[in-house]
């Protein structure tokens, strides 16, 4: 270690630091020597810290400036607020203390700090240990005892600063001549009650056009390149985006390639905020906004979200608000409220687990914003290493279905992918994921990233809040709502099964706070060295296929998911087109070669063939479904065929969470397939709205579906008969010959769906009094394949196809494990790719 720090520090260059009566002097050679350095021969070795302060490196480039940075942001931070420039001896010490704190594992640096505040010009010079020391000359480096020599001679007390600029040449030059570490021309920069002179800041111009300002620096650039007009009052971290607080919103809405221009050069998502100071009262923007909205959209309620400032206007014909500038003005109703505005649809029945997550959100809104400062400073903190080595490590869901979850690790990040249980498991072992297996402590996670909301994907999350999980939790915006009320559920389904829960409402509220959500497409820093994008898995509402982008390009790695690489009513198919994707991991929940599914095409004219028999006959179909997805498809698929005439019009039930999950997909149109976005989102022909559904809230409603001679279609829970309303329903629809039972999902082994299915004649069940009840099956049965959310084996290679002229190598996960097997076999043998399915508990070597 000596060795090693001795050689770094002598052996680099020469800096001299003078205090002249009106100003400092700083002054470095150009080389930055080979070897342990970066060789590069034009190295700045004079950093401007703010207008009034600037330093001298000598050691490590990458330590030194990872200080540069930390300095400059906390010297923007004084600035902005306290009004008043940080005063020279407060960096000096700040940079102290940087060293301090890292003694045992020491920055490699030896730093000049100088500058000129109210006191006059101050210069300090602070070793790798921390030791400040204040100096009216000095010098570091490895040609120091030549300048020395030089410096020595030549300073008077009471030097002009042209007079130190002289001196501190003369020394540089001096040490460039014997020493043979120091060389390649010379910096200079003089510091008086002016500042930094302008050739200094030429300099400095140049060298920012070439490179991505890194980390802290960022504050300093936002402040240097807004225009004074937009009125910035604040400047502060949301989570993975940077807020520009302003009085005066209209310039920066209005010039938005202020911003955009802003965001190429910082490469942050920037946000635009209202200053707290100019929002109104919520009561009086509801008034404004009660007159600005046309009567035609028909405004059904108004949002506040004061952690952001944003007002959410929920409209049935949300269009109007979005088309017509000259109807509704954007920017208008921000000056006019304070507030940004977000136009939202509104749904037919609202939502009930969205309103708990707003309420929650309001209630904590202040305590959330200092999470969204901390998130943050964590994410944008400088590097604390220069190594890039990638591992992945599997903890569930791997050769399984069930308890999907990876740990994403590099030197700077820890990153959990997935948090899910395995519903069938027997013990608490094979239930939950192997977070035991990476010896982790929960403070050490950067962030959490949810694929989507299936209890195999999301069923540990609030477990893992409850035992100390602070961080982030990244995910689309209705992967929220989707997996609370899942989460929720399954408290309610353990609790009726006598099992105690893992966790309790408490933690899945927990999750609400720290969620942050974000849109399909946007690339977003979810750590020092990690982007993340979400794309659309297809799967069900909300699902992404999860890209991350690691350190500096050096990998990209995407996590599939669930995925349907197929168009459905609901979705589009799956996002393929990352611009880069080394590493592939893909489910193969259909792996084997024999797994194919009918096209959607065809299960359609099934479906409509099925229903219409019972209708013509005068029986009830009866589907059992999960309320989540499935549900919403085939109802989608009802109506469509219903208004086309191709099914016989008859009432349609619905019961169990089935109206809420609806809710919740009708409240996220943009995530849905485009034909029925644009219903939703441009037409009153909405199809969530339609006439033919009936919910029913309450048992008694039941009269009418089971009233004798009434043909009617059933969508209730669960989707394998396994309690849920649709026992009820099914102990009315079984005995009659004319019913049928329509199974439209996978029928798990051991569940009576299941040996309904299998032909049983007769079915004993529980009744509400607590007394057996034998049922006769004598109605139809018929099961139809293809409305999976699943890729079949078919699309799970034709996606791998698509991505292969990327892929370096694809890993096979989620499934059973003779699945994985054989798709990663036909993945390597059709492909010529590196393929292998892992176990739970491998560590893996990405980069
Ligand atoms: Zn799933």
């Amino acid at each position: 270690m000596s060795n090693n720090v001795e050689e770094k520090i002598l052996h680099g260059t020469t800096t001299v630091g003078i205090r002249a009566r009106d100003g400092i002097v700083l002054c470095a050679d150009m080389r930055a020597s080979a070897g342990y350095f970066i060789a590069n021969n034009n190295t700045m070795k004079i950093q401007k810290i703010d207008h009034h302060a600037g330093l001298t490196l000598a050691g490590g480039v990458a330590d030194a400036q990872n200080i540069v940075d930390i300095l400059r942001y906390h010297s923007n931070l004084h600035r902005v607020e306290k009004q008043v420039p940080i005063p020279i001896h407060s960096l000096a010490r700040l940079c102290s203390l940087i060293f301090h704190q890292n003694r045992g594992y020491p920055f490699i640096a030896d730093i000049l700090v100088g500058g000129y505040d109210s006191e006059g010009p101050a210069l300090f010079n602070i070793d790798m240990f921390g030791s400040v020391e204040e100096k009216s000359f000095v010098t570091t480096g490895s040609g120091s005892p030549v300048a020395y020599g030089v410096l020595e001679e030549g300073y008077k007390d009471g030097l002009s600063i042209e007079d130190a600029k002289g001196l501190a040449l003369t020394a540089v030059k001096a040490a460039i001549v014997r020493n043979i570490g120091t060389g390649d021309g010379i910096n200079i920069a003089t510091m008086d009650k002016d500042g930094f002179p302008s050739i200094y800041s030429d300099l400095m111009q140049r060298k920012q056009q070439k490179e991505i300002p890194s980390s802290q620096n960022i504050m300093a650039v936002i402040l240097q390149s807004i225009p004074k007009e937009a009125n910035v009052t604040k400047i502060e971290y949301e989570g993975p985006r940077i807020a520009l607080f302003t009085t005066t919103p209209r310039y920066l809405l209005e010039n938005n390639e202020t911003i955009s221009s802003l965001v190429n050069v910082i490469k942050k998502r920037i946000v635009v905020r209202t200053d707290e100071s100019i929002r109104k009262p919520e009561d009086e923007v509801r008034k404004i906004l009660a007159d600005c909205v046309p009567k035609d959209a028909d405004l059904q309620g108004t949002i506040f979200d004061t952690a952001t400032g944003e007002v959410s206007i929920e409209a049935k014909r949300p269009w109007l608000l979005q088309r017509d500038a000259k109807m509704f003005n954007h920017t208008d109703v921000t000056e006019k409220t304070g507030w940004r505005i977000r136009i939202r649809k509104a749904t037919t029945i609202p939502s009930r687990t969205i309103q708990t997550i707003n309420a929650t959100l309001k209630q904590h809104a202040s305590e959330r914003s200092r999470q969204l400062k901390q998130v943050g400073d964590e994410i944008f903190r400088p590097r604390l290493s220069d190594r890039t080595e990638i591992s992945l490590y599997t903890l569930g869901g791997f050769g399984q279905v069930g308890r999907s979850s990876l740990l994403l690790a590099t030197p700077e990040s820890k990153v959990l992918i997935d948090c899910g249980i395995n519903p069938g498991a027997r013990s608490a072992m094979d239930a939950f994921p192997r977070l035991d297996f990476v010896n982790l402590t929960l403070d050490e996670l950067d962030a959490v990233v949810i694929g989507h909301a299936h209890l195999d994907h999301t069923g540990f999350l609030p477990a893992l809040c409850k035992y100390g999980y602070k961080g982030p939790v990244y995910c689309t915006e209705p992967t929220l709502p989707m997996m609370n009320l899942i989460q929720l559920d399954a408290i309610k389904v353990a609790a009726a099964q006598g099992r105690t829960p893992i966790y309790s409402e408490r933690d899945v509220k927990q999750i609400m706070r720290q969620t942050i959500t974000l849109p399909y497409g946007t690339v977003t820093d979810i750590s020092p060295d990690i982007k993340l994008v979400l794309a659309n898995a297809g799967h069900i509402l909300g699902s992404a296929l999860c890209h991350f982008h690691i350190g500096n390009g050096n990998h990209n790695f995407v996590y599939s998911g669930d995925i349907k690489f197929g168009k459905s009513i609901l979705f589009e198919a799956a996002s393929w087109n990352f611009p880069r994707a080394e590493t592939l991991l893909i489910e193969s929940t259909y792996g084997l070669k024999e797994d194919i599914q009918p096209s959607r095409q065809e299960v359609e004219s099934a479906f409509i063939v099925a229903v219409n028999k019972t209708l013509a006959e005068g029986g009830k179909v009866l589907i059992p479904i999960p309320a989540v997805g499935r549900a919403q498809e085939i109802m989608m698929v009802i109506d469509h065929y219903m208004k086309e005439g191709k099914i016989v019009e008859a009432p349609v039930f619905t019961e169990g969470m089935i109206s809420e999950a609806s809710a919740i997909h009708e409240s996220y149109p943009e995530y849905l397939a485009r034909e029925l976005r644009q219903k939703i989102l441009e037409t009153d022909d909405n199809p969530f709205d339609s006439e033919y559904f009936t919910n029913i809230e309450h048992a008694d409603g039941r009269e009418e579906p089971m009233r004798e001679d009434s043909p009617c279609i059933i969508l209730a829970t669960s989707g394998m008969l396994e309690g849920g309303p649709v026992l009820e329903y099914f102990k009315n629809v079984a005995p009659e010959k004319k019913n049928k039972v329509l199974f439209v999902s996978y029928q798990v082994n051991g569940t009576l769906g299941r040996r309904v299915l299998d032909g049983s004649r007769q079915a004993t069940m529980v009744g509400k009094d607590g007394k057996v009840e034998a049922v006769t099956i004598n109605c139809g049965v018929e099961k139809l394949d293809g409305f999976s959310g699943h890729s079949d084996y078919n699309q799970l290679m034709s996606f791998v196809q698509r991505l292969r002229p990327k892929l370096r190598r694809v890993l096979v996960n989620h499934g059973e494990r003779k699945k994985s097997e054989s798709l990663a076999m036909n993945i390597r043998r059709m492909y010529r790719l590196s393929a292998h399915y892992p176990q739970i508990q491998e560590a893996i070597k990405l980069f």
